[in-house]
């Protein structure tokens, strides 16, 4: 585990793939000159592929540092990003995560795929297990996660979810605006997100 740093750390789950259309990779750029201009630093799966690659080459641009966390396997298969600030290599997709979340202060979802919402429904049942407190933010962007909020509420409706697990998702459309609604839980949390 690394000791932690004064400068706050955000973790990004997004997608493997552009997505159909530009807007999808220009809103992952986005998010990462959003970190960048707040002096954030950017953890993430590594990958220098679809909105991963866009968000990583985003913040590096602007600044800041980038530590990426990908297994073995993938880096051998050469979808690694090779010009981060740190490249964190790990054994398992399990190791993975925790590392992930070991490294980071707040977690965001971007529009993605499966990895994404593995990723992010892990963190928050974490944080409802009370593994962590920090924030965890969806960029609602272009209605992107709409179908996705009106399950979950269908999910309350029929008893299996709470207002309380709700209230833990900071949902923005604005990547500058989500980071600010994160910026004081991400400050004040104590304590480090310890897996046990
Ligand atoms: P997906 O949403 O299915 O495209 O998966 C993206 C998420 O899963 C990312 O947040 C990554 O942590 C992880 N992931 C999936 N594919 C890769 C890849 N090729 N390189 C690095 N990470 C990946």
């Amino acid at each position: 585990m690394s000791l932690p740093s004064a400068r706050p750390a955000v973790c990004v789950y997004c997608g493997a793939r552009p997505g159909v259309g530009e807007q999808w990779l220009q809103y992952a750029h986005l998010m990462g000159e959003a970190i960048a201009a707040r002096g954030w630093r950017l953890v993430y799966g590594g990958g220098n592929v679809g909105l991963m690659g866009a968000v990583a080459d985003a913040a590096l641009a602007n600044g800041a540092e980038v530590i990426g966390v990908i297994p073995e396997r993938l880096l051998t298969l050469e979808v690694a990003h090779r010009g981060l600030s740190e490249l964190v290599v790990v054994q398992t997709m399990h190791q993975r995560k925790q590392r992930m979340a070991e490294l980071s202060q707040g977690f965001v979802a971007l529009p993605g795929g499966i990895g994404t919402f593995e990723e992010l429904f892990e963190v928050w049942t974490w944080r409802h297990l009370g593994y962590h407190q920090y924030p965890i933010g969806l960029l609602n962007v272009q209605g992107f996660f709409d179908g996705l909020l009106s399950f979950l509420a269908h999910t309350e409706a029929t008893g299996f979810t709470d207002a309380s697990q709700h209230a833990m998702l900071t949902v923005e459309q604005d990547p500058g605006a989500l980071l600010d609604r994160m910026a004081s839980p991400m400050a004040s949390s104590t304590g480090r997100f310890q897996l046990i």
